[in-house]
């Protein structure tokens, strides 16, 4: 029987988004000694996978095309992101990465793709895969494209916006301060 999911995006939901003085900016760890946690997201994944979800995470990963950094780097953050959250007992269903960007400067990861977001591919792979209830699942994400890329797949979409918004710019998202607090609130629904 299908079964429900949380798709998360990863930075800035599960993983600290790291500023970096060359770029000037603060974005995605570009080397693996920068992964760091958030505080509480491998606490909210046990919860929600303990409650039936498959734990899918669905991650724009355009620093390479756009010349930031190794492809090599991004993997090996990758393993690192799940060495530590595997520490704390989460295992994960499935990780998806998009690599190209629309922008970038790297000859075959540039320019249009169909695996990022907000196009709901990966989503649809994933419940080909793993045999999920996409009416039935949610995302966790910090970005319009998170909640764009949802709504594209039938899934509810939770944005993670730590202060408050005077006007939601966002009016089709649940809204949740953490990643923690998203957590709440779909286990929360599903009773
Ligand atoms: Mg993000």
């Amino acid at each position: 029987m299908s079964r429900p999911a949380v798709f998360f995006d990863r930075d800035g939901v599960l993983v600290e988004e790291v500023f970096y003085p060359e770029t000037g900016e603060k974005e995605a760890p570009l080397r693996p000694e920068d992964v760091r946690l958030v505080p509480g997201a491998a606490l909210a994944a046990s919860r929600l996978a303990a409650a039936g979800y498959a734990l899918v995470v669905v991650s724009n990963q355009g620093a390479y095309a756009k010349g930031k950094t190794t492809l090599r780097s991004l993997w090996l953050a990758h393993e690192r992101f799940l060495a530590l959250i595997g520490a704390e007992g989460v295992s994960l269903d499935r990780t998806f990465y998009a690599y190209g960007h629309p922008d970038g400067m790297v000859p075959h990861f540039s320019g249009p793709s169909l695996d990022r977001k907000p196009g709901p591919y990966q989503l649809f792979i994933a419940a080909a895969e793993l045999d999920l209830d996409l009416g039935q699942s949610w995302m966790i994400g910090d970005r319009q494209s998170d909640v764009d890329c949802a709504l594209a797949a039938g899934v509810r979409p939770i944005l993670i916006a730590p202060s408050p918004v005077r006007h939601n710019p966002h009016p089709t998202a649940c809204r949740a301060a953490d990643v923690g607090e998203a957590a709440a609130i779909i286990l929360d629904c599903k009773l």
